[in-house]
Order: structure tokens, then sequence, then C-alpha cells
């Protein structure tokens, strides 16, 4: 099988299975005061320290969680739990879409969303317009977009909204660990990250939140008062493991990673142009993340072409939504037609892609698409 579906999830590297089980062969609670406690804690300060380097942060802003819905969340309700205005964009992960709206729900005015354009990119006049009408608690804009892997240009935003008095709140859930992001340099006021999505386990994540931002309190978890306060419950010590493996595996493959999974790319995205024809690359094509690929062959529903290609495993739509009958949003939101949103797969390569996955994907989605226009049009 040619997997070729990161952004839905990675496979784990071995460094991460590696200390999840080593952490799983051990017991002890991480608040435990005894000595198998504080082998927990131990590894729990670990891969605190491997996901804070990969940040370029401080470990004491990292706040372990389940996952980048779970950090979503608790950055969102935190950040307008004071009321204003929250401003987000058209494009974003349900993750941010469905939690702004459903804090917002009983006060719709307080919810500005975005428009891109057609390039996925977003509209940063209105984003000034936004922060001009006032009162802004809270800008979420995404780091990189999993189903274009389209990039956002922080800086700017961060810096019109803090000139606004307001939080900046990135989910960079597909950008950490794929990219470089030095949060000493990128001042945004809160992160979140999944580690599945670079070769960690599924179902734990973290929300950076800076310190000394002005976030009002609000943790969604209440009890022990793990996570200084910010997520109570005993901490999940093997997959937080696994996460700073992965991190840190992630953070020295890095600078090797990236050129070569752009050319494995570019290499995928150029020889299905050429040999299909009538297809349409989605996304600012120069800034995007390195390893995906959202292509639009006309005439051709996703759907199908995937059924007819059981040995790659890519995606129509996201991994989140797909199965649901409801077109892509993002794209939709890129001004595409409905039917140009069900015709669109996403390739997403990553860590262990190697050149044989991309021949092999070619090779099948050329024949996949020729095949399903084919019997479509018979069938007219
Ligand atoms: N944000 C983005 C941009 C994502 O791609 C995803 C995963 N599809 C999430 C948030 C949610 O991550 P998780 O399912 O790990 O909570």
């Amino acid at each position: 099988l040619a997997y070729l579906d990161y952004n839905a999830t990675a496979p784990v590297r071995p460094e991460a299975r590696q200390a999840a089980l080593a952490a799983m062969s051990t017991v002890g609670n991480a608040s435990s005061t005894h000595r198998s406690g504080r082998d927990a804690a131990d590894r729990v300060d670990l891969a605190r320290r491997q996901v804070a380097d990969l940040l370029n942060c401080s470990h004491g802003e990292i706040v372990f969680t389940s996952g980048a819905t779970e950090a979503n969340n608790l950055a969102l309700r935190a950040a307008f739990a004071a009321g204003g205005q929250l401003v987000t964009s058209a494009v974003e992960h349900p993750a941010v879409l469905e939690t702004a709206k459903a804090i917002t729900a009983e006060l719709p005015q307080a919810l500005t969303v975005l428009s891109v354009d057609v390039d996925g990119l977003v509209d940063l006049e209105a984003l000034h317009e936004a922060l001009a009408a006032g009162n802004v608690a809270v800008v979420s804009l995404m780091a990189a977009n999993n189903e274009t892997g389209v990039l956002t240009d922080l800086a700017p935003v961060v810096k019109a909204a803090h000139d606004a008095g307001a939080l900046v709140h990135t989910d960079a859930t597909q950008l950490v660990g794929r990219l470089p992001i030095n949060l000493t340099e990128t001042d945004v006021d809160l992160l979140s990250l999944s580690a599945h999505k670079f070769g960690g386990p599924q179902g734990v994540g973290a929300l950076f939140v800076r310190r000394g931002a002005a976030l009002p309190y609000r943790p969604l978890l209440f009890g022990g008062g793990q996570e200084r306060g910010w997520r109570a419950g005993t901490l999940n010590v093997a997959g937080i493991a696994g996460a700073g493996a992965a991190a840190e595996a992630a953070r020295h493959g890095m600078a090797a990673e990236v050129p070569r999974i752009t050319r494995l790319r570019d290499s995928l995205e150029n020889a299905l142009v050429e040999q299909i024809g009538d297809c349409r690359v989605n996304g600012a094509v120069d800034r995007r993340l390195p390893g995906v690929s959202s292509i639009t062959f006309h005439r051709a529903p996703a759907d199908a072409i995937l059924a007819s290609m059981p040995d790659v495993a890519a995606s129509d739509g996201s991994a989140c939504s797909s199965g649901a009958p409801t077109p892509s949003h993002v794209l939709l939101a890129m001004g595409r037609s409905r039917e140009d949103a069900d015709s669109t797969v996403r390739f997403s390569l990553g860590y262990a892609t190697t050149a044989e996955d991309i021949d092999r994907a070619v090779a099948s989605t050329v024949r996949a698409v020729h095949h399903v226009r084919g019997t479509l049009a018979s069938a007219t």
C-alpha cells in the first residue's frame, strides 16, 4: 500500500513506539511522590522538553491534552471567557470552527469568520477591519491547512492582533513536525498541536500557552489540578512519552525531510497533471506544506477514484469529515463548485514516504481517473 494520507495520521515513528512501550512497561502515576511516580514524572518532563524544543519555547509553556481538538477547545474557550469578539477563518478545521460557533451560539454577532481568496489565503484586509471595529478577544488562524497545505503568514496577523490588544491562537496541527516553527520569533499566544500528525501516538496533543499571556484561567476539565490546573486528570504517560520521542525525531529529521518530501510531492503532482490532464492543483502552490497536494480531477468523483485504487491510501476531503456527504468547506470557501470539491483528492506525504510510493500512486491514480472518466462518459 502506498500510504499518502499523512494529514489524516502519520505512521508511528519507531522512536515513539519504543518510548511509549517503555513507559507502559513501568508502573507509576506522574503525580505520586514515590520512586515509581517520579519515574513516570521524569518521562513526562523529558517529553515536555522534547515538544518544547520542537517549538522553540519553554517546557513550562506546554499543556498536554488528548489532541489538537481538545487544545483548540481549551484555547478558544479560555481566550473567549471574558467575551469580546472571536475572529477566525472559513477554512479552519472543524475543531476550531465548531468550537467558535458553539461558544458564540448565544452571541452570533461576536463571531467573525474571515473569507479566503482562490488560493486559500486569508483576507488580511478583512482581518484589519475586524480588529479596527474593536473589542477582539482572540484571533484564531491555522498555521497550515489540512486539506490544501496552504500556510498562513502569521507575523502580520500577530502584529495586527497585538496592536489591537487581541490574543492570537494558531491551530498548528499540520505544521508542527513538518516545517520549523520558532515561538521565540513567532509571537502567538496559544498554539495547538497533535502528536499523531508527526509520528507520535493518536490521542495525545498539546496546547502551548505563552508565559505571561493575558489568558483568563478557564480549564475544560477540573479535578486534581494536573498540568498547572489547565488540564486535570492522570497524565497519559505512555502517549506523552511517545509524543516527546516523535517530536525529537521530527526535529532531527526536518532539515533533510523538508527538501526530500517537497521533491517527492512535486514529482507526484507534476506527473499527475501531465499524464491526466483537465485537473487543477488547489491552494497557493508556493505557500504550502512540503508534503501536501490537493488535486481536482474534473469529471471524476473522488470517491470513485479512491475506490478504483485500493493500493493507494489518499483522501477525499479530510479524514474527519469523509464519509459525511457534505462537500469540503475549505474548497467551497476558495470559490470552487460543489462538483469540483467532490472531485478532489488529497495526497499527503511524510517522513517515511518513498519514491516507490510515488511511482505506485502515479500509476494507480492515472489508471483510476481514466477508468472513472471512461465509465462516466459511456454512461451518458
Ligand atoms: N486541526 C487540524 C488542522 C487537523 O488537521 C486536525 C486533525 N485532522 C485536528 C485539528 C484535530 O486533531 P485531533 O484529531 O488529533 O484532535
